[in-house]
């Protein structure tokens, strides 16, 4: 243990989502250097931010009401996961559906990026933005891998009532929290039923309507979309593996409870610092060693 704090309590973090788990893949000390020194985006990334939301609004409209406090937000949340499943099921597909869940007692969150309806079974998505001549090498389809593992496992749990409103609202003080008046006062002009015009009830009905969905398929699916012309390039499939993901997720949970401190890349991994913004900086583990990271 190192000292008495976990790792969330250092980052100041009271959830962990399913990208933090995936990203512990690649490498977990940078995934730490990006809480501890915040987050830069790139103009890679803004482009990758601009096509995930042009995919999202060729499907539904979000609630245009803008939250103002973090109920309103999770109110939005909730709202939009209703809309989300109900257009999966007319259309068979949708877009950035959040999920919800808990891995040995830590919150966890993640956001399906896509869901499409195949042969009556849920097919989840995952795209990922990036080069057309970048490699798929089995580094850099882990995290992603993971990811899409995780997603599956968490909406499984959603869907059987393994996790419950009830678990959600205990873990996430729902009940102490209050929407804003302006929030409300949006909400009474959508004319909806009165059970939807709380948290609790909006919450509920998300929960109710997640476990109204078909059977999750097992075999997942990452799209790579090139960053350049937003048109996917390679797809690829995995199956689910619950053992796999149940041993990958005991080793990740040794850093958020604080048995170990973030592991840097193992030194055949090394060629992975020369893409990494803290190499040489914040992170000095592989710099002038005459490792990969230097002599690739
Ligand atoms: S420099 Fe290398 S070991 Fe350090 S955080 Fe970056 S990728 Fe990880």
């Amino acid at each position: 243990m190192i000292g008495r704090q976990t790792a969330l309590e250092r980052l100041h973090k009271s959830s962990i989502s399913a990208k933090d788990i995936a990203n512990q893949f690649w490498c977990e000390k940078q995934m730490e250097l990006y809480y501890t020194n915040g987050q830069k985006t790139t103009a890679q990334m803004d482009r990758g931010t601009q096509l995930h939301e042009t995919l999202q609004v060729e499907v539904f409209v979000p609630l245009t009401i803008e939250p103002a406090s973090y109920a309103d937000r999770v109110y939005k949340t909730a709202y939009e996961n209703v809309a989300a499943v109900n257009t999966l099921m007319e259309k068979s597909l949708a877009r950035e559906l959040r999920v919800y869940g808990s891995v040995n007692g830590y919150r966890l969150s993640g956001q399906i990026d896509e869901l499409q309806l195949r042969e009556g079974k849920v097919c989840i998505i995952e795209n990922k933005t990036t080069d057309a001549r970048r490699t798929l090498t089995s580094a850099y389809v882990l995290p992603h891998t993971v990811q899409v593992m995780l997603y599956k496992k968490t909406l499984d749990e959603m869907r059987s009532g393994a996790y419950t409103y009830d678990n959600y609202a205990v873990s996430n003080r729902i009940k102490e929290m209050k929407m804003s008046e302006q929030f409300m006062n949006g909400l009474r002009g959508m004319n909806l039923k009165d059970e939807y015009m709380s948290l609790e009830g909006m919450l509920k009905r998300m929960f109710e309507t997640m476990r109204g969905l078909p059977e999750i398929s097992d075999s997942l699916e990452i799209h790579y979309i090139d960053r350049n012309t937003g048109k996917v390039g390679n797809e690829l499939r995995v199956m689910y593996d619950k053992q796999l993901l149940g041993m990958q997720l005991v080793d990740a949970l040794k850093y958020w409870n604080g048995e170990r401190e973030a592991r840097p890349v193992p030194e055949e991994d090394a060629w992975k610092c020369r893409i990494c913004r803290f190499f040489g900086k914040e992170c000095t583990v592989w710099y002038n060693k005459g490792s990969n990271a230097s002599a690739r």
